[in-house]
Protein backbone atom coordinates (compact mmCIF):
# COMPACT_ATOMS: atom_id res chain seq x y z
CA UNK A 1 0.00 0.00 0.00
CA UNK A 2 1.44 3.68 -1.49
CA UNK A 3 0.31 6.73 -0.08
CA UNK A 4 -0.51 9.71 -1.64
CA UNK A 5 -1.63 13.25 -0.57
CA UNK A 6 -4.04 14.09 -3.26
CA UNK A 7 -6.36 17.62 -3.02
CA UNK A 8 -8.73 19.23 -5.55
CA UNK A 9 -7.17 22.45 -5.54
CA UNK A 10 -4.04 21.18 -6.76
CA UNK A 11 -5.22 21.70 -9.97
CA UNK A 12 -5.33 25.06 -9.41
CA UNK A 13 -1.71 25.36 -9.74
CA UNK A 14 -1.84 26.73 -13.14
CA UNK A 15 0.36 29.39 -14.46
CA UNK A 16 -1.34 30.85 -17.66
CA UNK A 17 -2.91 29.66 -20.71
CA UNK A 18 0.47 29.73 -23.15
CA UNK A 19 2.27 28.23 -20.16
CA UNK A 20 3.60 24.90 -20.09
CA UNK A 21 2.90 24.29 -16.91
CA UNK A 22 -0.48 22.04 -17.45
CA UNK A 23 -2.87 22.84 -13.98
CA UNK A 24 -4.33 19.22 -14.13
CA UNK A 25 -2.21 17.21 -14.59
CA UNK A 26 -2.24 15.53 -10.72
CA UNK A 27 -5.86 14.99 -11.41
CA UNK A 28 -5.22 13.57 -14.91
CA UNK A 29 -2.72 11.22 -12.96
CA UNK A 30 -4.71 10.43 -10.17
CA UNK A 31 -7.81 9.32 -13.39
CA UNK A 32 -5.57 7.30 -14.86
CA UNK A 33 -4.58 5.30 -11.93
CA UNK A 34 -8.42 4.69 -11.30
CA UNK A 35 -8.79 3.32 -14.99
CA UNK A 36 -5.58 1.51 -14.95
CA UNK A 37 -7.03 -0.11 -11.80
CA UNK A 38 -4.18 -0.02 -9.15
CA UNK A 39 -5.97 2.56 -6.32
CA UNK A 40 -7.12 -0.41 -5.00
CA UNK A 41 -3.62 -0.31 -4.16
CA UNK A 42 -3.41 3.38 -2.83
CA UNK A 43 -4.46 5.75 -0.19
CA UNK A 44 -5.27 9.37 -0.79
CA UNK A 45 -4.65 11.83 2.22
CA UNK A 46 -5.99 15.23 2.17
CA UNK A 47 -3.51 18.18 2.72
CA UNK A 48 -3.72 21.51 4.11
CA UNK A 49 -2.12 24.38 3.65
CA UNK A 50 1.50 24.44 5.09
CA UNK A 51 2.03 27.35 7.66
CA UNK A 52 4.08 29.94 7.71
CA UNK A 53 6.40 28.70 10.23
CA UNK A 54 7.27 25.57 8.17
CA UNK A 55 7.59 27.83 5.11
CA UNK A 56 10.17 29.59 7.13
CA UNK A 57 12.28 27.01 8.01
CA UNK A 58 13.32 26.45 4.26
CA UNK A 59 12.76 30.41 3.08
CA UNK A 60 13.58 33.14 4.72
CA UNK A 61 11.11 36.42 5.91
CA UNK A 62 11.65 38.64 3.06
CA UNK A 63 11.11 35.71 0.18
CA UNK A 64 7.95 34.37 1.74
CA UNK A 65 6.38 37.91 2.23
CA UNK A 66 7.31 38.82 -1.83
CA UNK A 67 5.59 35.41 -2.82
CA UNK A 68 2.56 36.47 -0.24
CA UNK A 69 2.26 39.72 -1.75
CA UNK A 70 2.43 38.80 -5.57
CA UNK A 71 -0.32 36.77 -4.66
CA UNK A 72 -2.38 39.39 -3.70
CA UNK A 73 -1.86 41.81 -6.48
CA UNK A 74 -0.84 39.04 -9.46
CA UNK A 75 2.67 39.60 -11.27
CA UNK A 76 5.74 38.08 -12.25
CA UNK A 77 7.80 36.58 -9.51
CA UNK A 78 10.93 35.85 -12.32
CA UNK A 79 11.00 36.12 -16.25
CA UNK A 80 9.19 32.77 -16.73
CA UNK A 81 7.29 32.24 -13.90
CA UNK A 82 3.92 34.21 -13.06
CA UNK A 83 2.85 34.02 -10.04
CA UNK A 84 -1.24 34.45 -10.66
CA UNK A 85 -3.50 35.72 -7.61
CA UNK A 86 -4.11 33.16 -5.07
CA UNK A 87 -1.16 31.36 -6.05
CA UNK A 88 0.21 31.52 -2.33
CA UNK A 89 -2.50 29.39 -1.10
CA UNK A 90 -1.95 27.06 -3.43
CA UNK A 91 1.98 26.77 -3.41
CA UNK A 92 1.54 26.72 0.70
CA UNK A 93 -0.78 23.44 -0.05
CA UNK A 94 1.09 21.74 -2.51
CA UNK A 95 4.22 22.26 0.43
CA UNK A 96 1.63 21.00 2.76
CA UNK A 97 1.21 17.86 0.43
CA UNK A 98 4.61 16.83 0.88
CA UNK A 99 4.85 17.52 4.64
CA UNK A 100 1.81 15.00 5.31
CA UNK A 101 3.73 12.68 3.03
CA UNK A 102 6.61 12.66 5.19
CA UNK A 103 4.67 12.68 8.34
CA UNK A 104 2.80 9.14 6.98
CA UNK A 105 6.51 7.83 6.66
CA UNK A 106 6.31 7.72 10.40
CA UNK A 107 2.88 6.34 10.81
CA UNK A 108 2.89 2.77 9.28
CA UNK A 109 3.65 4.14 5.38
CA UNK A 110 6.71 3.11 3.55
CA UNK A 111 6.11 4.92 0.34
CA UNK A 112 4.44 8.15 0.32
CA UNK A 113 3.89 10.61 -2.76
CA UNK A 114 2.82 13.75 -3.76
CA UNK A 115 1.65 14.47 -7.49
CA UNK A 116 2.42 18.30 -6.60
CA UNK A 117 5.98 18.13 -5.90
CA UNK A 118 9.47 18.61 -5.86
CA UNK A 119 9.40 22.19 -6.55
CA UNK A 120 13.72 22.18 -6.81
CA UNK A 121 14.38 25.67 -8.55
CA UNK A 122 13.20 27.58 -4.95
CA UNK A 123 16.13 28.85 -2.96
CA UNK A 124 16.17 29.89 0.54
CA UNK A 125 15.63 33.76 -0.99
CA UNK A 126 15.02 33.51 -4.60
CA UNK A 127 12.99 31.22 -7.25
CA UNK A 128 11.94 30.89 -10.95
CA UNK A 129 11.25 27.73 -12.95
CA UNK A 130 7.65 27.34 -11.97
CA UNK A 131 8.56 27.33 -8.51
CA UNK A 132 7.59 28.81 -5.14
CA UNK A 133 8.18 27.32 -2.10
CA UNK A 134 11.27 24.50 -2.38
CA UNK A 135 9.08 21.52 -0.65
CA UNK A 136 11.97 18.87 -0.62
CA UNK A 137 13.44 21.85 1.76
CA UNK A 138 10.75 21.73 3.76
CA UNK A 139 9.75 18.56 4.57
CA UNK A 140 13.95 18.00 5.30
CA UNK A 141 13.65 20.88 7.89
CA UNK A 142 10.42 19.71 9.46
CA UNK A 143 11.56 15.94 10.18
CA UNK A 144 14.61 17.50 11.10
CA UNK A 145 12.52 19.49 14.01
CA UNK A 146 9.97 17.26 14.27
CA UNK A 147 11.60 13.31 13.90
CA UNK A 148 15.29 14.48 14.49
CA UNK A 149 16.71 13.13 11.27
CA UNK A 150 19.98 13.54 11.02
CA UNK A 151 20.68 11.80 7.19
CA UNK A 152 18.66 12.91 4.42
CA UNK A 153 19.26 12.13 1.03
CA UNK A 154 17.84 13.68 -2.10
CA UNK A 155 17.65 11.53 -5.12
CA UNK A 156 16.68 14.59 -7.94
CA UNK A 157 16.19 12.50 -11.46
CA UNK A 158 14.06 15.63 -13.22
CA UNK A 159 15.52 16.51 -16.26
CA UNK A 160 16.30 20.04 -14.62
CA UNK A 161 19.18 20.89 -12.12
CA UNK A 162 18.01 21.72 -8.65
CA UNK A 163 19.46 24.60 -8.37
CA UNK A 164 17.00 25.93 -5.39
CA UNK A 165 18.00 22.63 -3.24
CA UNK A 166 21.96 23.27 -4.27
CA UNK A 167 21.32 26.76 -3.16
CA UNK A 168 19.79 25.68 0.52
CA UNK A 169 21.96 22.80 1.81
CA UNK A 170 25.33 22.81 -0.81
CA UNK A 171 27.45 23.76 2.71
CA UNK A 172 25.96 21.10 4.68
CA UNK A 173 26.58 17.14 5.55
CA UNK A 174 23.20 15.89 6.82
CA UNK A 175 21.61 16.45 2.81
CA UNK A 176 23.36 14.01 0.35
CA UNK A 177 22.00 15.93 -2.87
CA UNK A 178 22.66 13.63 -5.94
CA UNK A 179 20.98 14.70 -9.20
CA UNK A 180 21.08 13.68 -12.77
CA UNK A 181 19.87 15.94 -15.51
CA UNK A 182 20.87 17.57 -18.85
CA UNK A 183 23.95 19.23 -18.83
CA UNK A 184 23.35 23.61 -17.89
CA UNK A 185 25.44 24.10 -20.53
CA UNK A 186 22.28 23.26 -22.98
CA UNK A 187 19.03 23.86 -20.48
CA UNK A 188 17.81 25.98 -17.61
CA UNK A 189 18.96 26.67 -15.15
CA UNK A 190 22.75 26.32 -16.31
CA UNK A 191 24.06 24.96 -12.99
CA UNK A 192 25.09 21.64 -11.51
CA UNK A 193 27.97 20.77 -13.31
CA UNK A 194 30.06 17.66 -12.79
CA UNK A 195 33.11 19.61 -11.02
CA UNK A 196 30.43 21.31 -8.25
CA UNK A 197 30.52 18.60 -4.89
CA UNK A 198 29.38 21.20 -2.20
CA UNK A 199 31.41 23.13 -0.12
CA UNK A 200 33.04 23.89 3.04
CA UNK A 201 31.47 20.91 5.49
CA UNK A 202 29.06 19.73 2.42
CA UNK A 203 32.18 19.21 0.40
CA UNK A 204 31.55 15.49 -1.24
CA UNK A 205 27.66 15.35 -0.74
CA UNK A 206 26.83 17.92 -3.62
CA UNK A 207 26.77 15.05 -6.30
CA UNK A 208 25.87 16.44 -10.02
CA UNK A 209 25.88 14.47 -12.94
CA UNK A 210 25.16 16.64 -16.16
CA UNK A 211 24.08 14.91 -18.81
CA UNK A 212 24.55 15.32 -23.04
CA UNK A 213 20.91 16.15 -24.74
CA UNK A 214 20.16 12.84 -26.45
CA UNK A 215 21.11 10.35 -23.20
CA UNK A 216 19.12 7.68 -23.93
CA UNK A 217 17.40 4.96 -21.15
CA UNK A 218 20.71 2.54 -21.51
CA UNK A 219 22.97 5.61 -20.94
CA UNK A 220 20.86 6.81 -18.13
CA UNK A 221 19.82 3.26 -16.44
CA UNK A 222 23.64 2.43 -16.34
CA UNK A 223 24.81 5.23 -14.71
CA UNK A 224 22.37 5.19 -12.28
CA UNK A 225 23.36 1.53 -11.33
CA UNK A 226 27.06 3.12 -10.90
CA UNK A 227 26.49 5.43 -8.73
CA UNK A 228 23.37 5.64 -6.56
CA UNK A 229 23.23 2.07 -5.02
CA UNK A 230 26.58 2.52 -4.16
CA UNK A 231 26.38 6.16 -2.56
CA UNK A 232 22.97 5.14 -0.50
CA UNK A 233 24.72 2.44 1.22
CA UNK A 234 27.10 4.24 2.61
CA UNK A 235 25.46 7.69 3.27
CA UNK A 236 23.00 5.62 5.15
CA UNK A 237 19.87 7.82 4.97
CA UNK A 238 16.76 7.89 7.47
CA UNK A 239 14.79 9.12 4.61
CA UNK A 240 15.47 8.88 0.03
CA UNK A 241 13.33 12.05 -1.63
CA UNK A 242 13.01 11.20 -4.90
CA UNK A 243 12.23 13.88 -7.07
CA UNK A 244 10.86 11.84 -9.86
CA UNK A 245 10.15 14.64 -12.48
CA UNK A 246 9.41 12.80 -16.15
CA UNK A 247 10.47 15.35 -18.05
CA UNK A 248 13.08 13.53 -19.27
CA UNK A 249 11.05 11.41 -21.71
CA UNK A 250 11.94 11.49 -24.94
CA UNK A 251 8.45 14.17 -26.35
CA UNK A 252 9.51 16.43 -23.28
CA UNK A 253 9.07 19.69 -25.27
CA UNK A 254 11.06 21.57 -22.88
CA UNK A 255 14.04 19.21 -22.52
CA UNK A 256 16.28 16.73 -24.86
CA UNK A 257 16.73 13.26 -23.08
CA UNK A 258 15.21 10.84 -24.64
CA UNK A 259 14.12 8.48 -22.02
CA UNK A 260 11.54 6.14 -22.84
CA UNK A 261 7.99 4.99 -20.74
CA UNK A 262 9.63 1.72 -19.46
CA UNK A 263 12.84 3.44 -18.21
CA UNK A 264 10.58 5.11 -15.28
CA UNK A 265 9.33 1.62 -14.29
CA UNK A 266 12.85 0.55 -13.22
CA UNK A 267 14.04 3.50 -11.98
CA UNK A 268 11.23 3.77 -9.08
CA UNK A 269 11.62 0.20 -8.81
CA UNK A 270 15.19 0.54 -8.40
CA UNK A 271 14.56 3.18 -5.95
CA UNK A 272 11.88 1.20 -3.80
CA UNK A 273 14.13 -1.78 -3.17
CA UNK A 274 16.53 0.58 -2.09
CA UNK A 275 14.85 1.94 0.32
CA UNK A 276 13.30 -1.17 1.59
CA UNK A 277 17.02 -2.25 2.17
CA UNK A 278 17.74 1.01 4.21
CA UNK A 279 15.69 3.10 6.12
CA UNK A 280 12.50 2.17 4.51
CA UNK A 281 11.19 5.53 4.49
CA UNK A 282 10.39 6.93 0.63
CA UNK A 283 8.98 10.12 -0.35
CA UNK A 284 8.56 10.35 -3.67
CA UNK A 285 7.66 13.94 -5.26
CA UNK A 286 6.65 13.91 -8.82
CA UNK A 287 8.56 17.23 -10.28
CA UNK A 288 8.47 18.44 -13.81
CA UNK A 289 6.67 16.66 -16.85
CA UNK A 290 5.51 18.96 -19.84
CA UNK A 291 3.99 16.70 -22.26
CA UNK A 292 0.81 15.94 -20.61
CA UNK A 293 -0.20 12.78 -21.67
CA UNK A 294 3.17 11.12 -21.86
CA UNK A 295 3.85 12.36 -18.00
CA UNK A 296 0.85 10.63 -16.63
CA UNK A 297 1.83 7.00 -18.42
CA UNK A 298 4.91 8.01 -16.80
CA UNK A 299 3.71 8.37 -13.34
CA UNK A 300 2.09 5.37 -13.57
CA UNK A 301 4.58 3.42 -14.47
CA UNK A 302 6.50 5.12 -11.36
CA UNK A 303 3.75 3.91 -9.31
CA UNK A 304 3.64 0.21 -10.96
CA UNK A 305 7.78 0.37 -10.28
CA UNK A 306 7.19 1.61 -6.75
CA UNK A 307 4.37 -1.14 -5.87
CA UNK A 308 6.62 -3.82 -7.71
CA UNK A 309 3.74 -4.76 -10.25
CA UNK A 310 4.93 -7.26 -12.96
CA UNK A 311 2.67 -4.85 -15.38
CA UNK A 312 3.50 -1.29 -16.74
CA UNK A 313 3.08 0.82 -19.93
CA UNK A 314 5.77 -0.02 -22.51
CA UNK A 315 7.19 1.75 -25.52
CA UNK A 316 9.41 1.26 -28.85
CA UNK A 317 13.12 1.59 -27.39
CA UNK A 318 14.94 4.42 -28.87
CA UNK A 319 18.12 3.98 -29.78
CA UNK A 320 21.14 5.19 -27.32
CA UNK A 321 23.44 7.21 -29.15
CA UNK A 322 25.36 8.47 -25.70
CA UNK A 323 26.35 5.60 -23.93
CA UNK A 324 30.09 5.92 -24.70
CA UNK A 325 30.03 9.92 -23.92
CA UNK A 326 28.00 8.93 -20.61
CA UNK A 327 30.53 6.26 -19.47
CA UNK A 328 33.13 8.76 -19.66
CA UNK A 329 31.25 11.38 -17.45
CA UNK A 330 30.68 8.80 -14.86
CA UNK A 331 34.78 7.41 -14.52
CA UNK A 332 34.96 11.19 -14.02
CA UNK A 333 32.48 11.73 -11.50
CA UNK A 334 33.95 8.31 -9.87
CA UNK A 335 37.01 10.20 -9.60
CA UNK A 336 35.91 13.43 -8.49
CA UNK A 337 34.03 11.49 -5.40
CA UNK A 338 36.68 9.12 -4.89
CA UNK A 339 38.07 11.16 -1.92
CA UNK A 340 34.54 11.24 -0.34
CA UNK A 341 33.05 7.61 -1.23
CA UNK A 342 33.79 4.12 -2.61
CA UNK A 343 32.39 3.76 -5.96
ZN1 LIG B 1 12.10 19.89 -14.64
Amino acid sequence: MIGITYHEDYNKYDLGIDHPLVGDKPRKSIEFFKEKNIMKDIKLFSPEKATEKDLLRAHSKNYVNRVKDLSKTGGMLSSDTPAPIGIYNIASLATGGSILAGEKLFEGFNIMANPLAGFHHAGRDFSSGFCFFNDIAVIIEYLREKQKLKRFLVVDLDVHHGNGTQDIYSSDPTVLNLSFHQDGKTLYPGTGSLDYIGRDKGEGFTINLPLPPGTGSASYLNAFNEIIPQITRQFDPEIIIYQSGVDTHHSDPLADLNLTNQTYYHLAKKLMKLSSTTCNKLLVLFGGGYNSNASVTSYYNIMCGLLDKKEYKKEKDIPDKKTDEVKILVSKLKKLLAKYWDL
